[in-house]
């Protein structure tokens, strides 16, 4: 029997279910682009299922069918060759905690992995998913802008490349085509005198960001040479902030004295007011943040 899944309920309680969706696994790659490709835009990749799932609940989209590329052994898998390490699209945000090679290579995604959600979600969830998913207040966007990765799309007419910093197009905007999958994610491996820093305010541990600070740094005798510095959660969408990046360059570590990037923070941020959180708020947290990392990479140095 079928019936209405929007069940109002006594005090006005309303229980929202997902409308009826077909579900395929498919056994390939080739198969998962092919099926994509036939269904048009009544189709729809799943992964983790951790962001789309409740999406569909709340009936912000309806998919005629889910696509489950979670068993796809082409999206899975870590790798390092000549400089450059490979992580599948599949790689769940656990992993990333896990992996010896992201540890050690890659520490940035290590930190911002652990507070992305809770253990179950970091389970399930995909760094593909993450990505394609491009929530302003996610940390993996904003770590793959700051490590300049290069995201591998494929669909049925081949596969082609794109940098992440001119993957993000806006608020949940990507640059991935109607039946395209991003496959893997490339990143190079960091220069040696590069630090890795991160930091993020929630309101409590696992909730997404208010604000929060994706860097890397290159120092010299505690002097800074370069950096590249990426919010998100105060952001439309994960982008190098410019002119900050530029401002704390040549600072003396630790950083006592805010001043010198305050402005270039107000004129690369411009967030909204949002309910409860006000722009101006906001601001002072990526301010607070940004002397916080930058110091941190100082207390690496001497550890
Ligand atoms: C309670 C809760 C708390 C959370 N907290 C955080 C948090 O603090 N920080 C954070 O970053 N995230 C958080 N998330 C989201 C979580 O990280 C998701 O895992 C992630 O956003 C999406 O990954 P997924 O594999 O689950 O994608 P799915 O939900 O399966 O898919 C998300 C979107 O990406 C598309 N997609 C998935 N894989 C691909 C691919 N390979 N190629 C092309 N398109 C693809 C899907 O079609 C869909 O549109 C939270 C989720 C929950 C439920």
């Amino acid at each position: 029997m079928l019936f209405d899944s929007t069940l109002s309920l006594k005090h006005n309680v309303q229980i929202m279910k997902a409308r009826n969706f077909r579900y395929i696994r498919p056994d390939s790659l080739q198969h998962a682009y092919r099926i994509l490709e036939e269904n048009g835009g009544d189709a729809v990749p799943i992964a983790g299922g951790q962001s789309l799932l409740a999406g569909l609940n709340m009936r912000l989209s309806a998919p005629k069918l889910l696509v489950d590329i979670g068993g796809l052994k082409e999206l899975a898998g870590q790798s390092q060759r000549d400089g450059t390490i490979r992580l599948g699209a599949l790689t769940r945000h656990g992993e990333l905690l896990q992996s010896d090679l992201v540890r050690k290579q890659l520490p940035l995604l290590a930190q911002a992995a652990a507070h992305i959600g809770h253990v179950a979600i970091r389970n399930r969830g995909t760094l593909g998913g993450s990505l394609a998913y491009a929530d302003p207040a996610a940390e993996l966007p904003a770590c793959s802008v700051a490590l300049r990765a290069t995201l591998v799309l494929g669909s049925a007419a081949g596969e082609r490349e794109v940098k992440a910093e001119d993957f993000f197009k806006g608020l949940f905007e990507t640059d991935l085509r109607p039946g395209e999958l991003i496959v893997a994610v490339k990143f190079p491996a960091p220069q040696a005198n590069t630090t890795a820093g991160f930091a993020e305010l929630a309101r409590r541990r696992g909730d997404f960001a208010l604000v929060g600070l994706a860097a890397m740094v290159s120092a010299r005798r505690d002097r800074i040479e370069g950096a590249r510095l990426v919010y998100f959660g105060c952001v439309d969408r994960a982008k190098v902030a410019a002119s900050v990046s530029v401002a704390v360059s040549g600072l003396a570590m630790p950083v006592l004295d805010t001043a010198a990037f305050e402005r270039e923070i107000r004129q690369d941020l411009t967030p909204d007011d949002t309910p409860g959180l006000r722009a101006e708020t906001k601001l002072h947290m990526a301010t607070v943040l940004t002397r916080r990392v930058l110091n941190s990479l100082v207390m690496q140095a001497a550890s």
